[in-house]
């Protein structure tokens, strides 16, 4: 047996921001185990992506990893504009008014404009908006022209460009504003491997930024963030058109009420998987470290879950962007996904996804996953030019490592948010397959991640560089010296 460090099977997604940009930090964290780095797009501006972009993938290479981006759209969140001399302090029961006009003056404690000016039309008396994450309340008492008369309902302190939603949902802005237009443009120009839309409302919301990033050139896996109640009855669509989901639990908490969450949590990690895509669990998974070095019991737990939950990957936001310690929040990522991998075998009646069965490759996939937890094998081989096949295979939560041999950088690098999926770089020599999957366990072995005695399911197709074409399995074993043998007795 392979005697390397056990290999976490969750992935690491970490949001880059000031905190990242210090010197050394994105080697720091990329050691640490970082998979895929979020570029905000709410924040800062398309030359600061670019030299970040640049930087990470310079990074990478001097520290030998693989590693995503994930360009992350800012989204029509609808915010308050300015105050005219820094925040207010807005009390409970004092009247409020939002000022819906293009040229509200700058705000006061009476009132402030709002960067959505369909606004009035979307809201009535009686409803609830909520200002910063739901930490300021306003109750609407009427509208009256472009403006919204409110009475405040939770006082607080507000200031600047504070998002806003209404509880229960419900606005009707556009998913994709003219600035995500030009962001979906920049993502594809700094080639992004993941795009993620936010405040996705329904699966016709993915599929015109699905068009609009292949109109600009991109190849990006397509994430949908599920931050809007308007998306939850939806969702099954929602997963369909996406590639990747994210549990959004900042605006969709503020939306459903933080109670919802678990449970909702829960149906959306199951069900996307169900539907043969990843999911990233996200916000505030470790936020006391923004300035604490260690995390709180209770945030090790949530983390903990949500890798029980099934999650392929966990995510930081503030906690690296610009809290104090990116780089040991990334080691307690790691560090708390591998107990709970460790504490938690995943058994699955594999038969039970028999019936979904619509294509070769997943058919491939599934008998895999069967063979491998019937008769224990070391790993899973998969030769596969797109991705797609080591995609079904982790769809079938097991503890085997799953290897996904592709020549090309970008499959590569999609498939970083996979849970299980460790992507690796393998040219072939020869269009022969046979001969293709002795190099490959050879490669695997010669790297160290097998060993003489250990036995692989290996899967391929029968052409090679042909995507999508996998329809073999096979198992082997791996001899002295890294020769492959034919296995022969179970
Ligand atoms: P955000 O999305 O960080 O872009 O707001 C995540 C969330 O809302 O949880
Ligand atoms: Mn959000």
């Amino acid at each position: 047996m392979a005697t390397d460090t056990p290999s976490r099977r969750t992935k690491i997604v970490a949001t880059l921001g000031p905190a990242t940009d210090a010197p050394g930090m994105l080697e720091k964290i990329l050691t640490e185990g970082v998979n895929v780095v979020r570029l905000n797009l709410s924040h800062g501006q398309a030359d600061d992506h670019r030299a970040r972009a640049a930087a990470v993938r310079k990074a990478a290479e001097k520290v030998g990893r693989e590693v995503g981006i994930l360009a992350d759209l800012q989204g029509p969140k609808i915010r308050v504009e300015r105050f005219a001399n820094g925040p207010v302090e807005l009390r409970d029961g004092d009247p409020f008014v939002l000022d819906c006009r293009s040229d509200a003056p700058p705000g006061d404690n009476t009132r402030v404009g709002v960067s959505y000016l369909g606004l009035p039309r979307d809201v009535e008396a009686g409803d609830v908006l909520l200002l910063d994450d739901g930490l300021v309340a306003l109750t609407v008492l009427e509208v009256a022209g472009s403006e919204i008369r409110c009475k405040v309902l939770i006082g607080g302190r507000l200031s600047d460009r504070k998002g806003l939603n209404r509880q229960g949902g419900g606005l009707s802005v556009d998913a994709l504003s003219e600035k995500d237009k030009a962001d979906i443009k920049l993502a594809a120009e700094i080639g992004a491997d993941f795009l993620a839309v936010s405040f996705v409302r329904s699966a016709a919301d993915m599929d015109l930024a699905r068009r609009l990033l292949k109109e600009a050139g991109g190849n990006a896996s397509l994430v949908a963030k599920i931050e809007r109640a308007d998306a939850i009855p939806v969702l099954g669509e929602i997963i369909d058109a996406s590639d990747v989901v994210m549990v959004a639990r900042g605006d969709l908490g503020v939306e459903i009420g933080d109670a919802e969450l678990p449970g909702l949590q829960k149906k959306i990690i199951r069900e996307t998987v169900q539907r043969n895509r990843a999911v990233i669990t996200a916000t505030q998974m470790l936020q006391s470290m923004v300035r604490s070095p260690i995390p709180t019991r209770a945030e090790v737990l949530d983390v903990a879950n949500a890798v029980i939950d099934g999650t392929d990957a966990v995510m930081l936001s503030e906690e690296s962007a610009a809290g104090a310690h990116p780089d040991k929040a990334v080691a307690a990522l790691r560090r708390i996904c591998l107990g709970a991998e460790r504490q938690f075998e995943p058994k699955e009646d594999l038969t039970k996804n028999a019936h979904h069965l619509d294509r070769t490759d997943q058919a491939i996939a599934l008998a895999a996953m069967l063979l491998a937890s019937e008769i224990g094998v070391r790993a899973i081989v998969a030769l596969t030019e797109s991705g797609a096949t080591a995609q079904w295979l982790s769809r079938y939560r097991s503890a085997v490592p799953i290897y996904a041999l592709s020549p090309f950088d970008d499959a590569r690098r999609r498939m970083l948010v996979l849970r299980d999926v460790q992507p690796v770089k393998f040219t072939h020599d020869t269009l022969n397959p046979a001969v293709s999957a002795r190099e490959a366990v050879r490669q695997l072995f010669t790297a160290g991640k097998l060993a003489e005695g250990d036995r692989v399911v290996l899967t391929h197709g029968d052409h090679i560089g042909k995507g999508g074409g996998t329809n073999t399995l096979k198992l082997l074993s791996v001899g002295a010296d890294g020769v492959v043998e034919s296995l022969r007795d179970l």
